[in-house]
Formats: C-alpha cells, structure tokens, sequence
C-alpha cells in the first residue's frame, strides 16, 4: 500500500502541472474567443485546483492524494476508453419526398388574392392560420422588427440581392464535346478545387429519391414537379464567423447567413459551370433555387448529422455552416458515409437549443416517428414566425449548440472525449453549462457595426 501512496504523491505533483498549464491555456483562448464568463471560470479553477494537488504533494497527505489521484484517473477512464451503445437514435431515410411548396420560404412568398395563394391554402386549410400570424409580424430585415439595424439589414439585404442574379447561372449550356476524365480524377479535382475556392468540407453523395423535393415551391418554376436525369451531388459547407454567430439573434446572424448563401451560392455556379463545360449535365442549388434538400445531400455525403435543431450538424463547426451542392449526371466517386451515433447521442443528452430557443419551436423529446421515419423535427411554423418578428433568421440554437465552439485544439480535444465515451457527454453537456451557462447571452454586436437603429452619419 506504501507504494500505491507513493505513487500517487508523484502523480498529484504531475497533475498538478498538467491542470494549471491546461486551465491556463483554456482561459486564454476563452478570452481571445471573447467568452468571458468561461475565461473568468477556467481562471479561477486554475487558481483553485491545480494548488490542491500541489498541497498534497508537497506536505505528504497520502490518503488525499490517494483519492486526488483516483478521481482524475477515473475522469480519464471517461475520456479516453470508447463507451456506449451505437443504436440507431434517427432513421436514415425519409420515406416520402418533401414538398418545397410547404416549406416556411415557399409560404412567405405567397400572396393574398393570387391564383398560388388561393390554390396553396385550399389544399392545405390547417396552415392558414399559423401563416397569418408569421404575416402579422414586421418580417425578415424589416425596419420595425425587434433586431433592425439599417447597416447589418442592408449588408444583408445586398448579400441576397446578389446571390439572386446567380439564379440564371444554376443551369446552361453544356459543352457538346465530353471529356474522358475518370470519376477518380474529376472527383479528386472537384473536392480540391472547392476547398481552394472557399469551401470548408467536401463530399460526395449518390442522389436518391428522397433528396429531390417533389415539386418547385419558389419562383417562376412554382408548382412543376421536379424532374432531374442527375445521379449524384457533390455537397459542400462553408462557415459562417463565430463573431458574428455569437450575437444571434441580433442582426449580424442575418448578415452572416446571407454573406454565406453567397458564397455558397458562388462556389456552385463555378462549379456546375466547369461541369458542363467537361460535357456533363450539372446544376448548382443555391438559396432560393433548390431542386434538392441540402442537409440531407450533405449528410449522406459524409459532411455531419441530422441533430434535434433540424440542421446539419458538422464534427468541427456543428450547424455554424451553410451549404452548397452541385448535382450532376457525370458518375463520381461517392463517399462511404459513417453515421456518428455520438454526435446524436450528444443531442439526445444536450437540448440546450431546446432550452435557449426564443420561440420553443425545439423538443426537448426524444426524437419521434414522423411520416414513418424516426428524427427530431422542430416547429418551423413558430420559428419562422419569430424570425420575422426578430427581423433575423435568430440562430440562438445555433450560437449555443456546444458543437459550434470553434475548430481548435482545445475545442477539438473536447469533441474527442464526446466522441469516444458515452459517459463523457454526459459530463461534456454539464462542462458546457459551466463553462458558457444552460442558456448563454448573445454576444455584443461586432464594435464595427454601430448598436443604434439607424445608421450614423
Ligand atoms: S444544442 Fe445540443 S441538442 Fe441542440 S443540436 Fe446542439 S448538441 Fe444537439
Ligand atoms: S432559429 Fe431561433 S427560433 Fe428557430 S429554432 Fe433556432 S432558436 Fe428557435
């Protein structure tokens, strides 16, 4: 037993080593990340914790440093040695085709005493009211909702203006001449030339039914069912900025979401261009002109998962992304897709969105059979109802979700831990509280983007 104390002495004054100089590390990048409350926290338990450890080595308290030592092993157990089930949390594949139609964007666009108004609602009574009240509200980067602030609205609104003259590029002309390139060497070439060209992760998808909408809900096409010869889609994320994210539901969120539908939507246009100018059919979906549900391209391109806020979740940014696909008739090289049940085990735990969303649009269940398939789905009708009273697309969930902490090594040292051990996330969910809090405040707005209403001159 002598030397299992022994042992254990030698182990604290190690320990004690270890948690200062990672305490220490970790309030200086809470502080250069702007979280104060976590920088303060991770300070004060430097201060704290590393000196108990220290105490015991030095004055020779063998049985503290007996259960010290216990303690970060057993900490350590959690991290390092892969534990938990791999059950089946959500269901793979939707079993019908969604409408884009019925989507909340498709829905905004209608208007009263058209012929799509009238058709649209007298097929589906039930969300007439729920659309008033979304009507009601001043509406997205409008002046009297809660977040306006004329310079972040307008940035915004010039972002969508400009990713709407890419609508007539999504689709053209296709070189006459094919090449003979191989589906190894475009597919390659593809995911490298998107990466130089601002995309963060690349993948590629063979496309299924259940990826088309069934019918156009948006623009000139409105009503056509969807038909498309294209058999596979490479899908992409870009990232939207932590500064900016971390305001939501203030309006920099807005000004970031459109500045990443841009870029999104640029990345696709080159891309589908350079398809067809190889000989292949390719169309480029960006935001206003889908033909395909993003999340679910991406997710099956081996970009992340599907988690309870509804949106693609990636390993290293969560759902602080935007994305991009590119469909095409060219065969490329799909990748194998590897579901990551910890990342839905961890929302199963998490539900801090559920609990930070301003509207409640967020279950705090666990997730349920809908139209056969088993997932989360969120109250879309009252989020966007909110968004038009906030004026911005909100992003609370996604500002808060503990997977957009940056993509650095301490962050990324976390994630491992949640992705080895079922145990861990438990413990991972309760760090996150205490170091950020169950429900964080936004963030100040960027000091380049003036707090008052109107512009200043
Ligand atoms: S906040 Fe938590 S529950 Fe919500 S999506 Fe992120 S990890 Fe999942
Ligand atoms: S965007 Fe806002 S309102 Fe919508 S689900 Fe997320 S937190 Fe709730």
């Amino acid at each position: 037993m002598n030397q299992v104390y022994q042992i254990s002495l030698i182990a604290c004054l190690i320990f004690a080593i270890l948690l200062f100089t990672g305490l220490a590390y970790s309030s200086i990048i809470f502080y250069k990340e702007k979280e104060q409350r976590a920088a303060f926290r991770s300070l004060l338990l430097c201060l704290l914790l590393p000196p108990v450890y220290f105490i015991s080595w030095y004055y020779n308290w063998q049985i503290v440093a007996f259960v010290l030592t216990l303690d970060l092993l057993f900490t350590g157990i959690l991290f390092f040695i892969p534990f938990g089930k791999k059950e089946n949390i959500t269901d793979e594949a939707p079993k019908n085709q969604i409408d884009e139609r019925d989507i909340m964007f498709a829905r905004n666009e209608l208007k009263e005493n058209t012929k799509r108004y009238e058709e649209y609602y007298s097929k589906n009574p039930d969300k007439l009211a729920p659309d008033n009240k979304f009507r009601e509200e001043p509406g997205l980067t409008a002046e009297k909702s809660i977040f306006y602030n004329e310079l972040a609205c307008k940035a915004a609104n010039a972002s969508f203006f400009t990713v709407e003259q890419f609508h007539k590029a999504v689709d053209g002309k296709i070189n006459p001449i094919q090449s003979n390139v191989s589906k190894t060497d475009l597919s390659k070439f593809l995911k490298n030339w998107s990466k130089k060209l601002g995309a963060l992760n690349v993948g590629i998808a063979e496309l299924q039914n259940y990826h088309f909408y069934s019918h156009k809900g948006r623009g000139e096409e409105y009503g056509n069912p969807i038909e498309s010869k294209h058999t596979y889609a490479l899908a992409f994320t870009v990232e939207m900025n932590q500064e900016m994210v971390a305001s939501a539901p203030q309006s920099p969120i807005v000004m970031e979401s459109a500045q990443q539908y841009l870029e999104a939507g640029r990345i696709a246009i080159q891309l589908a261009q350079f398809l067809r100018s190889l000989g292949f059919s390719a169309r480029a979906h960006i935001d206003g002109n889908y033909q395909v549900v993003c999340p679910l391209v991406a997710r099956d391109a081996g970009l992340g998962e599907i988690g309870r806020m509804g949106l693609l979740m990636t390993p290293n940014e969560g759902p602080r992304v935007r994305l991009g696909v590119v469909t095409t008739e060219f065969e490329l090289e799909a990748d194998k897709r590897h579901k990551d049940h910890s990342m839905l085990d961890f929302c199963v735990k998490c539900k801090k969105c559920a609990d930070v969303c301003p509207s409640k649009s967020i279950s705090f269940d666990e997730p349920k059979t809908v139209n056969g398939v088993k997932r989360w789905q969120i109250n879309s009708e009252s989020c966007f109802t909110y968004w038009c009273k906030a004026g911005t697309d909100c992003g609370r969930c996604m500002a808060c979700c503990p997977y957009s902490h940056p993509d650095n090594f301490l962050h990324n040292f976390i994630r491992f831990g949640i992705k080895n051990s079922s145990l861990f996330r438990i413990l991972a969910v309760h760090l996150d509280d205490f170091f950020y809090g169950r429900k964080p405040k936004s963030a100040n707005l960027p000091n380049w983007i003036p707090e008052n209403k109107k512009a200043q001159k």
